[in-house]
């Protein structure tokens, strides 16, 4: 029975907030700015001038990075902790949410995958150096382990492989031509991706170099079709298998698996595509959106029914999200007053998943 115990401890849900330093863009025409972070309060001040009124309203969240914030500082305050759990053998989930432009690609990818000798580059993101965390202990544990990796994309609820080998083309992307992923229940209580290219991988720099392969795949997609990566959603997922040996001589298989989620863009959410003449588009875009926030508002509020079916992407995470699992989501923004609009409803939106 889930008794109260069970209740208070089951649900590990952390939301960051992560605000952007002014682009280029935005110093240029001077655009004021309207967020403040205080990263000891862990709050973010956002101040208005509505007719002629000054307001100020303050969101709080587990932890706030600031303008300033290095890439290291946000992997090594919040990320650490959650690869450790995966190599402990639990299902982890990082997010990023934000509206396009704040960010959530330069958090999760960053600005240079390559590594080297070894070293990361300062900019580099969440999921290389969660790759180098999991292969540097995996690599100074005397184990047996193996590691694999999935990188996909979510667009109109279909979902495409960002590892599959052949070359992308127009022809291929066009909506007749294209042949979708299908996601089949594994049994298990899990799903499976039939077709998905699952790579076994041996060291760090594999990971980067197909890292490097599925990124370029979905720029050329982005050109391709007109900015689809704002509308599409990717998981990167890290799968460990540990063969641990106890000292009565017992053999103890750890299995963990961190995924890594690049939202799509949450204007889409608030900015309907229906005006455009796309409902269709606009009503799938938002349905991984949307009941994703569902799902973690039942997680967060302990409510009985978890929809987890109502969308392809909480599917696909459903193992790694609620009971035993850790999730984290980072909410990115932008300081300047000309996203203030969508800034507000990410923030409420990320408050909500507290
Ligand atoms: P999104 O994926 O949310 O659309 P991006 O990650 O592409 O946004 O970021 C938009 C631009 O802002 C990129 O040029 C990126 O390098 C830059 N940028 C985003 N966040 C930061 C940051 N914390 N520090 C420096 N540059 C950043
Ligand atoms: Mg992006």
């Amino acid at each position: 029975m889930a008794g109260r115990h069970e209740k208070e401890k089951g649900v590990n849900v952390q939301v960051l907030l992560r605000c952007r330093p002014f682009s280029d863009d935005e110093l240029r025409c001077n655009a004021p700015q309207v967020i403040t972070c205080n990263e000891w309060q862990r709050e973010v001040a956002v101040s208005q001038n509505i007719a002629g009124k000054q307001i100020d309203r303050i969101f709080t969240f587990d932890k706030v990075f600031g303008p300033s914030a290095h890439q290291s500082d946000l992997y090594e305050q919040a990320v650490v902790p959650i690869v450790n759990e995966v190599l402990e053998g639990f299902n982890c989930t990082i997010f990023a949410y934000g509206q396009t432009g704040t960010g959530k690609t330069y958090t999760m990818e960053g600005d240079s995958k390559k590594s080297k000798n070894g070293e990361l580059p300062p900019g580099a993101g969440v999921i290389p150096r969660a790759v180098k965390q999991i292969f540097d202990t995996l690599e100074g544990q005397n184990a047996e382990y193996s590691v694999k990796v999935t990188f996909l994309e979510l667009y109109n609820e279909e979902i495409t492989d960002l590892l599959a080998p052949e070359e992308i083309s127009k022809a291929a992307l066009d909506e007749k031509q294209k042949k979708p992923l299908l996601l089949m229940e594994d049994g298990k209580g899990g799903v499976l991706v039939r077709g998905l290219e699952e790579e076994i991988v041996t060291s760090a720099n594999e990971i980067f170099t197909l890292l490097e392969r599925g990124s370029a795949k979905r720029r050329t997609a982005e050109t391709l079709l007109n900015k689809q990566s704002s509308r599409s959603h990717s998981l990167f997922s890290i799968t460990i298998h540990i063969k641990e040996s106890t000292p009565e001589g017992e053999e103890l298989i750890k299995c963990g698996k961190l995924n890594l989620v690049d939202l799509a863009g949450s204007e889409n959410i608030s900015r309907s595509g229906a005006r455009e003449g796309r409902a269709r588009e606009a009503g799938e875009i938002n349905k991984s959106l949307l009941t994703l926030g569902r799902v973690i508002t039942a997680l967060v509020e302990h409510l009985g029914h978890v929809p987890y079916r109502d969308s392809k992407l909480t599917r696909l995470l459903r193992d790694s999200l609620g009971g035993r699992t850790k999730t984290c989501i980072i909410a990115t923004v932008s300081p300047s007053v000309h996203c203030l609009e969508e800034t507000l409803s990410t923030l409420d939106y990320a408050h909500r998943a507290k």
